[in-house]
C-alpha cells in the first residue's frame, strides 16, 4: 500500500468544465481549466452509470472543488470526488450561452502553456459571472474577454493603423495582421483589406469603458467583423486554424 501511494500524486483544486465526452461506455473524459494546472485532461470512472457520485455534475461550465490523483508516468488525471461550486449555465438564455461556449471554444484553441494558471481560470470564471449579472451589451463582453486573453498570451490586437498611430481605423489588413487609417490605405490593396464597420470601430475603441446600455442588441458587422479579425489575428500568429463555431449562431 505504501509502495501505491508513493507513485501516485493527489491533487486539490478548482475547475470549470470545458467540454466532455462518454469514456469506455461508463466513464467521462472530461477537459477542465483549473486553477492550479491551467487546461487538463480528466477520467471520471464510471460517471455515466446511474449511482455515480458524479451525477449530474460534470456538465460544460460548471465550476467544481477537484480532488484528484495521478500517476506521475500519466498526463491523465483522475476524478477522486468533486463538489459544485456554481452551475454558470443556470437560467442562461441561448444567446449568453453561445458566448459561453465561444469562449470555451477560445480557450481550448490557444496553447496556455506559459504563465500563470490562475490568472486564466480568473479570466474565464469572471467573464461567466459578469455575462449573466453585468447590464452591459454582451457580445462586447465576449470582445473583452478575447482581447484580455490576447493580451495575456502577448499577443495585443492593437486598435490603431499599424503606420501612424490613428485610432480612426478602417480597415484591417490580414497579411499584416494590423489595422489601417484612411490616409495610410492603398486603394489599389482595398480587394485584400477587410472593411471594417464604423460602428463597430467605435464599440471595439470602448471596449474598456462600457455604458449600461443596449444589453442585447449587436450589430451583425460587429460580430462578423470581430470574428473575422480575431481569428486572422490567432492563424497569423499560432500558424494553424482556429474556429469560433458557436459565433456562426449568435
Ligand atoms: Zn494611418
Amino acid at each position: 500500500m505504501k509502495s501505491k501511494q508513493s507513485k501516485t500524486n493527489y491533487h486539490q483544486t478548482e475547475g470549470i468544465v470545458l467540454r466532455r465526452q462518454v469514456y469506455k461506455e461508463t466513464s467521462l473524459l472530461c477537459h477542465c481549466l483549473t486553477r492550479d494546472y491551467g487546461i487538463i485532461t480528466i477520467i471520471a470512472t464510471g460517471a455515466v452509470k446511474e449511482q455515480s457520485q458524479f451525477t449530474g455534475l460534470l456538465e460544460p461550465f460548471n465550476q467544481l472543488s477537484l480532488d484528484l490523483y495521478k500517476t506521475a508516468r500519466s498526463e491523465i488525471f483522475n476524478l477522486k470526488s468533486a463538489g459544485l461550486i456554481k452551475i454558470h449555465s443556470e437560467k442562461s438564455n441561448y444567446k449568453t450561452t453561445l458566448l459561453m461556449s465561444a469562449a470555451v471554444e477560445l480557450f481550448l484553441q490557444i496553447d496556455f502553456t506559459d504563465g500563470d494558471s490562475e490568472d486564466t481560470y480568473l479570466l474565464l470564471k469572471n467573464y461567466f459571472v459578469f455575462l449573466k449579472d453585468s447590464p452591459y451589451n454582451q457580445f462586447l463582453l465576449f470582445i473583452r474577454l478575447a482581447l484580455r486573453t490576447l493580451q495575456y498570451i502577448g499577443i495585443p490586437l492593437e486598435l490603431c493603423c499599424h503606420k501612424c498611430g490613428n485610432s480612426e481605423v478602417i480597415y484591417f489588413a490580414p497579411q499584416e495582421d494590423a489595422f489601417l487609417c484612411e490616409n495610410c490605405t492603398d486603394r489599389r490593396m482595398s480587394d485584400f483589406l477587410l472593411s471594417i464597420d464604423r460602428d463597430a470601430v467605435a464599440s471595439l475603441r470602448n471596449v474598456y469603458n462600457l455604458k449600461n446600455e443596449d444589453p442585447d442588441h449587436t450589430s451583425e458587422a460587429i460580430v462578423l467583423d470581430f470574428k473575422k479579425i480575431l481569428l486572422t489575428h490567432l492563424e497569423n500568429h499560432f500558424n494553424k486554424r482556429f474556429y469560433l463555431k458557436s459565433l456562426e449562431d449568435y
